[in-house]
């Protein structure tokens, strides 16, 4: 196939037109176009007076080759797209691989070893997706959490009930992979060129689902409500696994997807002398706007084309202090949610459907942190000063995780909010303002 770049339609001009633009470019007729799709778009939203649209596009034509040695501008080969499995293994495994967490990273680890015949058996400790959603409403909508099955923990883990964004800032075909697989289990073909491409946690309920009885149907076993409790390693070697429900079992290989909330599980670890060291990672909180305020500032006069939908904003700033402070994970027309998983703590994160249509969006505001701010130097140290941050915040929303808010302007001034805007919180728990 050809590629042909940097084909630029303006936000008035149907996507029909590209073909034609594409012969015209190639010196081609349309009848001569045996396959044609779109590989990329992207909005260049940074003229005011006008949006467009930038394409990348993939063609097969008769003689590609003499196309090429046109020399036209922005036209090359495509490169192979196609994903390869790794190379397998020459000896035999005493046991079937276990993967350990079933969020998105167990899941694909899953797939692709019982796409490559391994079998894999999948233990997750939190509860199947419909159940899953059924503790999660009552966390919401009554503030009784359930540590083991939660926003973060259960099938597809943290991911499930997130805004879906598959932003990627690394290069590499297995995001091609990725992609399609979620397509085959039911996300919408426009993730594969959509240059943000986002899913939203509707349809990820079902595609979770859809990826595990691929799993199953290859002969992989997931075990849901089973939590691995303990490592037996002998001589370097992992051995076995304790789980909670069924006892220890012997077990060589195994694939350590658990996330970024299993403090419990890395304290097991450490335990069982695996070596583990403080790293930096980010703090802080989420602001939330009317969504046509985003549109407005982003998209101008354009601001209400249906064709655009919601706008995305990322702003980086890079304080005297040398730290740098940035937003991330914006969720256009999205939900503030409790997603806790301890008790006693309040954490938020952003969510949205994939119609991004609720009035408010959010973007969580952050600052690094390095291990210089911990308290000392036990691997671990990290986790607890998440943990001061989280009980302090449960305590400021007055208990109950009902999450202490303050308008961004007395932020600013370092001053507590007494009442608030005329903007409605979208955070399912009543907003306690802070005193
Ligand atoms: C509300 C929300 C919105 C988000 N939005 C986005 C977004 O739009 N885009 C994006 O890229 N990222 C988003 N994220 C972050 C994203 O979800 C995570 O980066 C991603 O889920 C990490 O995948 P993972 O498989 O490594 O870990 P996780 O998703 O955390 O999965 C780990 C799994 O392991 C299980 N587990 C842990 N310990 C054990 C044990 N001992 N035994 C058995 N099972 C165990 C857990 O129950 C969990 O299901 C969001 C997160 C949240 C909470």
């Amino acid at each position: 196939m050809l590629r042909i770049s940097q084909i630029k339609l303006s936000i008035d001009e149907p996507t029909e037109q590209l073909l034609g633009l594409v012969c015209k470019k190639l010196q081609i007729k349309e009848s001569e176009v045996k396959a044609f799709r779109i590989y990329k778009e992207s909005i260049d939203a940074r003229k005011s007076n006008m949006i467009y649209f930038i394409y990348t596009v993939d063609v097969s034509v008769e003689m590609e080759d003499k196309i090429l040695d046109k020399g036209l501008k922005n036209v090359s080969k495509t490169p192979e797209l196609a994903y390869t499995h790794v190379k397998k293994g020459s000896q035999p495994l005493k046991h079937r691989p276990v993967v350990i967490g079933f969020g998105p990273a167990g899941m694909f680890a899953a797939l692709i070893l019982a796409q490559n015949g391994y079998a894999p058996i999948v233990f997750e400790r939190g509860e199947q997706v419909e159940a899953r959603v059924a503790s999660i409403e009552a966390f919401w909508s009554k503030g009784i959490l359930n540590p083991k099955s939660n926003v973060q923990f259960g099938e597809g883990g943290a991911g499930t009930f997130s805004d879906g964004k598959l932003t990627s800032r690394v290069r590499d075909l297995r995001g091609r992979k990725v992609l399609e697989e979620l397509v085959q289990a039911g996300a919408p073909e426009d993730i594969l060129y959509k240059a943000h491409p986002h899913v939203g946690t509707d349809l990820l309920r079902g595609i979770v689902k859809n990826i595990r009885k691929e799993i199953l149907r290859l002969g992989g076993d997931i075990y849901f409500d089973t939590q691995v409790t303990g490592f037996r390693i002998e001589d370097g070697k992992l051995k076995g696994l304790t789980l909670d429900t069924m006892g220890e079992i012997s077990c060589e290989q195994a694939i350590l997807a658990i996330g970024h909330s299993a403090r419990d599980t890395f304290l097991e670890l450490f335990q069982s002398g695996v070596s583990l060291s403080q790293k930096p990672f980010s703090v802080g909180l989420r602001v939330e706007h009317p969504q046509t305020l985003v549109n407005q500032a982003q998209y101008k006069k354009f601001a209400e084309s249906a064709r655009l939908g919601s706008a995305e904003y990322r702003l980086t700033h890079q304080a005297k202090n040398g730290r740098g402070v940035y937003t991330f994970c914006m969720c256009p027309g999205g939900l503030v949610v409790p997603s806790a998983s301890e008790d006693g703590m309040l954490v938020t994160n952003g969510m949205s459907e994939h119609a991004r249509d609720q009035e408010n969006a959010n973007s969580a505001l952050l600052v690094q942190v390095f291990p210089e701010d911990f308290e000392g130097n036990h691997p671990l140290e990290g986790i607890e000063f998440q943990r001061k941050l989280e009980q302090k915040a449960f305590e400021l929303g007055g208990g109950s995780y009902k999450a202490p808010a303050q308008l961004i302007k007395d932020y600013l001034e370092h001053r507590p909010s007494t009442q608030l805007g005329k903007e409605k919180p979208s955070y399912a728990l009543v907003v306690h303002l802070t005193e």
